[in-house]
């Protein structure tokens, strides 16, 4: 048993008497009376937390703090996200104010609906596509941090970079987790001779964990960043050789061009918000599925009275997984790159719809089949796509002294993303979200590749407000299909539950995007096994990649979590 199962086995009696308790949990509000706040960080590393609390002592935003710890990530953390990747942030101010910045990665303008297909016309194999310039997305962080940095940032750009120059430089210790992680992905974390030099002994071993390394090339790329500005990511000799390096990495003739860098934008975009039981909910609308399947899954489910249920009742947790199914079914039919095809956004956040969806789940027995809806708006006709599942990226959260915060999640995609390399970081394998089947039966697919189309997310940065309109808690998290359920459990524990969020995150989990449920392996849910299997669920028990990040106000002070399965810390400044 994980030690975290076992704490929380621990922790659970007190918890279970609260919540199955008449006594309605603790609204989550801020303290009229209590000292201001300085903000905190929470990272899934320890020294990307220090890069974002650093840059909160001089004096920095929470949009300052964040891009810092986006680039230590990048060195630290270099098998989850970086600036070869792209992400989402999102910020909300104390009094209510929410905007969104899309950075994702973007196809190149050749790309065609075929992209990920052989010359008989099948799905190249996952494993044989990932590793070549095929899955390689324009990188969207850079433009991001710069678009965010411009409106939201006080600190000098270069600044921002130092922490993570001084990382790169310096040198920093390989840690467990990342040396777990290189030895199961040496063909990508070692795919290219930067990376097995920089990771790997001479006998292709990986480095021990303590093992210091230096990374200058990354060191002298941000310096390069850092004085040069953002646009030298995207225009002149940089972007030519990453687009040099991606060119010969792909099959065929259709290639990423300057010109796909050139004219990369990160985007401002409207944040979805919708109530939960007198919380308001906001997240990341397309090309993310994560809003509306966050909203989907909390919004579903609440003519049940979770609260009184509790966390130790298999009731909760097969209704949280009928939802899921429901969630999920939507989510497949309808989320894609809102700019290349028209995403129903009112109808599948509309209450009435999602009441009508969470009215087919009962508490007594499985749903038979759960399909797709039809919302409000949905006027195409789609075909569920094939995006393989996924596993890596790196959610984190900043508050300022201010009280505003940034919950922003950052991504390479898979571990190592495409394993290739330029100037010290990995290049991403974001386009593998697309679907690689185009259309079936000749009905398209929502989430085909199309040139310039961002590939559909489900990463899910959130932020929620009191019902006093209060800021009160922002959360995301990393592990691909798996993210919205994350958030979802993370807000049922503190909401319904009045668990502290370090605990909602610290719960066991189950995922049940589909037919059946997955339920973590060694998990204290796994006792309820016969409990679901005779309300008709097919149970099966799989490690699942949860990786979630998250701050809180409590009593007026903002304190961060990290999740228990993780590396990851919170630093107050
Ligand atoms: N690429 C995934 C997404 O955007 C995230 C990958 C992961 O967390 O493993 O949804």
């Amino acid at each position: 048993m994980h030690n975290f199962f076992r704490r929380f086995a621990l922790l659970l009696a007190p918890v279970v008497l609260a919540a199955c308790s008449t006594v309605a949990p603790s609204p989550i509000t801020a303290s009229p009376m209590a000292a201001p706040s300085s903000g905190v960080v929470s990272a899934a590393d320890p020294r990307a937390a220090e890069a974002g609390a650093a840059i909160l002592r001089q004096g920095g935003t929470s949009t300052d703090a964040a891009i810092a710890v986006m680039l230590a990530l990048t060195v630290v953390e270099p098998q989850s996200s970086g600036i070869g990747g792209g992400g989402f942030y999102l910020r909300g101010t104390s009094t209510g104010e929410v905007v969104t910045l899309d950075g994702r990665e973007t196809a190149p303008a050749a790309a065609t609906p075929a992209w990920f297909l052989d010359e008989s016309g099948s799905p190249r194999p996952f494993g044989q596509a990932v590793v070549t310039g095929l899955s390689i997305g324009v990188p969207g962080n850079i433009a991001l941090a710069a678009e965010a940095h411009d409106k939201y940032g006080t600190l000098n750009w270069a600044n921002l970079f130092a922490p993570a120059i001084a990382l790169a430089r310096d040198g920093w210790e390989i840690t467990p987790r990342f040396r777990d992680f290189l030895q199961s992905s040496p063909n990508r974390a070692g795919l290219t001779a930067e990376g097995r030099t920089l990771f790997y002994d001479a006998e292709g071993e990986p480095l021990a964990a303590g093992t210091v390394v230096r990374n200058p090339a990354l060191a002298d790329t941000l310096e390069a960043l850092a004085e040069a500005g953002p646009g030298a990511f995207y225009h002149g000799p940089m972007a030519e050789q990453m687009v040099g390096v991606i060119a010969e990495a792909t099959p065929g003739t259709d290639r990423m061009t300057a010109q796909d860098f050139a004219t990369y934008s990160a985007t401002w975009r409207d944040s979805p918000c919708g109530s939960y039981r007198e919380y308001r909910i906001c997240g990341m609308g397309p090309p993310s599925s994560g809003a509306t399947t966050v909203y989907a899954v909390l919004k579903q489910l609440e003519r049940f009275d979770l609260a009184a249920l509790g966390p130790q009742s298999p009731i909760s947790w097969h209704l949280f997984a009928e939802s899921q199914r429901l969630a999920y079914a939507d989510r497949e039919l309808y989320l894609a790159d809102s700019d290349f095809l028209a995403v129903p956004m009112t109808g599948l956040m509309d209450e009435a719809y999602l009441a009508q969806r969470g009215a087919l789940i009962s508490a007594t027995t499985r749903m038979a089949s759960a399909e797709a809806g039809t919302p409000p708006g949905a006027a195409l006709t789609l075909a569920e796509g094939s995006e393989p599942t996924e596993n890596g990226t790196s959610h984190f959260v900043t508050v300022d002294q201010w009280g505003t915060a940034v919950s922003y999640t950052s991504t390479i995609e898979g571990g190592f993303g495409s394993g290739h390399m330029y100037g010290g970081f990995y290049l991403n394998n974001e386009l593998t979200d697309f679907s690689f089947v185009p259309e079936r039966d000749g009905v398209p697919v929502a989430n085909r590749v199309e040139g310039g189309k961002r590939p559909r997310s489900s990463m899910a940065p959130t932020l929620v407000y009191a019902p006093d309109g209060s800021l009160v808690l922002a959360v995301g998290a990393a592990g691909g299909g798996t993210i919205p359920v994350q958030v979802a459990k993370a807000l049922i524990g503190v909401i319904d539950w009045g668990l502290p969020v370090e605990e909602a995150i610290g719960l066991p989990g189950l995922y049940s995007p589909g037919d059946a449920i997955t339920v973590e392996e060694d998990s204290p849910l796994l006792a309820m096994r016969a409990e679901l299997e005779a309300l008709g669920h097919t149970i099966q028990a799989r490690r699942l990649p949860f990786k979630a990040n998250a701050a809180q106000l409590v009593g007026g002070r903002w304190t961060g979590a990290a999740d228990p399965r993780s590396e990851g810390v919170a630093v107050q400044p």
